[in-house]
């Protein structure tokens, strides 16, 4: 089993990325500016958020967090879209999602301007990626991209079993995969909470891409030797021997399927560092 080091190549591309802020400033260009909106306290929005804020100092670039509380309206939220739809020092910026019950994130979303959408959630920009045009490629799916890319991880021909369907990375990451590309090329089935026989399923799969949100849900007895394991899932479980209380683990159950795989990202230090750098990646081409 080969562990694909979300940690290792993260840092790697981050590195690349400084050095082209450094060619920025030495020709006195402008430097990419990410702008970040947390509305409420999740705990794990905040350490996303820390981590991204985190991430564009590591390799130069300029953030701003703009916190606001859970009370928000609608309208002022829309209102903070617009005005850094307009601020032309912002290059990209994201909303944190999920957002309180009372406000609709479709509306927040449609509400960015897609060339600022380094999030790559709009349906502008969801669309260039159905379609295979170029665009900006949400953050998860394209780390997951990244990272089977520079690990050569053959998708071509394979059978491809995509647990999840949600917009941010099940649905997108099945349309990728299954794009004329390289990653990709491959044949894929995007299952669900109402798909049949998902064990009989998993069992075909050359590669799996966990997305569901459920603890250790895929076991040894699932899936087939030497299949490729991609685990999005980020669940804290309880551990109180711990100072945090908790401790992260994936949708996938590591330390049982581990033996009998060829690839597998752990949780954490997989698929997260690679969605945080995919998001600079996107900030840096927005600067462009
Ligand atoms: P979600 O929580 O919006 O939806 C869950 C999906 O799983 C739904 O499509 C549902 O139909 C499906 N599902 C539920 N039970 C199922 C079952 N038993 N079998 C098959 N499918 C089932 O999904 P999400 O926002 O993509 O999040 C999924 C997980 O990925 C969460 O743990 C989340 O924290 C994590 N996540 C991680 C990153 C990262 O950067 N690593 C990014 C986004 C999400």
């Amino acid at each position: 089993m080969q562990l694909l080091d979300g940690k290792a190549l993260s840092i790697e591309i981050k590195a690349e990325i400084a050095k082209e802020v450094d060619l920025i400033k030495a020709a006195g260009k402008n430097i990419p500016h990410l702008a970040a909106v947390l509305v409420g306290e999740n705990p794990a929005s905040e350490s996303y958020v820390r981590n991204k804020v985190k991430s564009c100092e590591q390799v130069g670039f300029e953030s701003t967090l703009i916190r606001k509380d859970e009370s928000i309206s609608e309208e002022e939220l829309l209102d903070i879209v617009k005005d850094l739809n307009e601020n032309e020092d912002v290059d990209g910026f994201i909303v944190q999602l999920p957002l309180p019950r009372h406000i609709d994130p479709n509306k927040i979303i449609l509400a960015i301007d897609p060339n600022k959408d380094v999030d790559g959630f709009h349906p502008y920009n969801f669309g260039k990626m159905a379609q295979g045009l170029d665009g900006y490629l949400p953050a998860t799916p394209n780390g997951i991209m990244l990272m089977l890319k520079r690990y050569n991880v053959e998708t071509s021909g394979k059978h491809v079993v995509v647990l999840g369907r949600s917009n941010i990375v099940g649905t997108p990451i099945s349309i990728l995969l299954s794009r004329k590309a390289s990653p990709g090329n491959a044949t894929v089935t995007l299952t669900h909470s109402r798909t049949k026989n998902i064990e009989e399923i998993l069992k075909s799969a050359d590669i799996i891409i966990a997305a569901i949100g459920i603890s250790n849900f895929v076991k040894a007895d699932m899936i087939k030797d030497g299949a490729v394991i991609i685990d999005v899932g980020i669940n804290r479980v309880e551990a109180p021997e711990r100072k945090s209380g908790y401790r992260l683990v994936g949708d996938v159950d590591f330390d049982d399927v581990s033996s009998k795989c060829s690839f597998i990202t752990p949780v954490p230090g997989g698929v997260g560092p690679m969605t945080v750098t995919s998001l600079l990646l996107n900030t840096l081409r927005a600067s462009k």
